[in-house]
């Protein structure tokens, strides 16, 4: 018997929503939150079973608690932007209620995310006795699980990581995002960083460039370096590794409107006025790009997100490559959304259901490689995102 309460009723909280509803033994009872709760209804009007709804901004801390107290839920499955991230901890800390997320908090005046803010409730939650699990999406999430995984079963010690995120697929559409657009912008436009013999070192934004050659019939793809959360949680907590970094690949359409958008100040957050009203120009960008849930029906290819790793085994060499291939029109027929929410949403049912089921356990603020990955693999290949782990001859990198 488990109550949990989803906040953000986008992309990857429709998706949530739907692995949590297809889990009824687990999943007993569901809440659908969100700022516009008629999005919670479209989302529920999809499912099999019935769930609740309920309107809230979780920016407001008192209204949230208040919500949570009314509902004692077991678990918050925060799925809304990386700015509520510290209300809805705030807001759980009140209630006594056990949180979760899949991406670190970021400020909105400033593009700039780390996890200091969030390791900084480490006494707090482990005091009030309650669980906060931090980046429970694919990357993060999925791919610091991939990482725990190798490090248990392939290596003795892991040295070079290289995370690779690839979307292969085609929505059609000149210019669009996959996610949220101003997360996703900022993400993208941001510094490169990867982390280097103990220190991090910094690049100008997508300025390192390689090749990597896909595999099952996928093939080459440009793919650029970019700083991404889970570097910081993994270089932490395996300190051995030496080299870390995070790949994106990009097709040359989405960098040149994105190279034309930012050379006229379209990417920027600091306000401006316009007509004597003050506006920020991502959030403007944002309002007249397509909105990522309407790229469910239109995209067709396949994702592959994974970690290729080096480092010794028994004393000897070894480098390893595990990831997952997930096909964009699958996932519209069995959820309604495109893989990018997918790949998220999968792994926040599966933390959440680590957590309810007391696998992953454990009062505090945690990262998904500091538990055991191994009931996580299972669950992966069970609902919906099955993996595959191979052992490579050489990493297929330049660089
Ligand atoms: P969307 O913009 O599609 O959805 C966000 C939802 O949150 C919207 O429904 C929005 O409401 C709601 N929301 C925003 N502010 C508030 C608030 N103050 N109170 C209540 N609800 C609010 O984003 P996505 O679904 O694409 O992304 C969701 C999260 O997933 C983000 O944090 C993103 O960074 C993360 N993510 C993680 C990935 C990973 O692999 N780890 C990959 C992709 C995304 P409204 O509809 O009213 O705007």
């Amino acid at each position: 018997m488990s109550k949990v309460l989803i906040i953000g009723a986008g992309g990857v909280g429709g998706v949530v929503t739907h692995k949590c509803a297809q889990l009824a033994d687990v999943f007993t009872d569901i809440i659908l939150a969100s700022r516009t709760e008629a999005k919670c209804k479209k989302i529920a009007a999809q499912l099999k079973r019935p769930i609740r709804t309920a309107q809230v901004d979780a920016d407001n801390v008192p209204e949230l608690t208040a919500l949570l107290e009314k509902e004692k839920p077991s678990l918050v499955i925060n799925v809304a932007l990386p700015y509520q991230d510290l209300h809805i901890m705030d807001a759980c800390l009140n209630a006594g209620i056990h949180y979760m997320d899949t991406a670190n908090y970021e400020p909105p005046e400033e593009a700039k995310f780390e996890y200091s803010w969030q390791w900084a409730y480490q006494d707090k939650f482990e005091q009030a006795g309650l669980m906060a699990l931090l980046g429970s999406g694919f990357d993060p999430g999925v791919t610091n699980v991939y990482t725990a995984y190798l490090k248990k079963h392939y290596f003795d010690e892991i040295h070079e990581l290289d995370i690779i995120d690839c979307n292969a697929g085609d929505h059609g559409q000149p210019f669009a995002t996959n996610f949220n657009p101003e997360i996703n912008i900022r993400e993208v436009t941001a510094n490169g960083r990867y982390w280097q013999d103990g220190q991090w070192v910094e690049t100008p934004p997508l300025s390192i460039k390689d090749t990597y050659d896909f595999p099952e019939g996928i093939g080459p793809k440009n793919m650029y370096l970019m700083y991404h959360e889970e570097l910081e949680s993994i270089t932490k907590h395996f300190p051995e590794i030496k080299r870390a970094r995070f790949w994106m690949t990009f097709g040359d359409a989405y960098l040149k409107h994105l190279e034309v958008l930012e050379n006229v100040g379209m990417t920027g957050i600091e306000p401006v006025i316009y007509n004597g009203v003050e506006i920020v120009p991502l959030q403007f960008l944002k309002a007249v790009l397509p909105d990522p849930s309407s790229l469910g029906p239109l995209t067709k290819g396949r994702t592959c997100i994974g970690c290729v790793a080096k480092g010794i085994k028994d004393g000897k060499e070894r480098i390893m490559y595990i990831y997952n291939i997930c096909d964009h029109e699958a996932c519209y027929e069995e959820v309604q959304s495109q893989a990018i929410s997918y790949t998220t949403g999968v792994p926040a049912m599966i933390g959440a259901k680590m957590m309810l089921e007391g696998k992953w356990m454990k009062a505090g603020v945690w990262n998904m490689e500091q538990f055991d990955p191994d009931p996580f693999m299972e669950d992966l290949n069970s609902y919906g995102l099955p993996w595959t782990v191979v052992e490579l001859k050489n990493t297929g990198l330049a660089s």
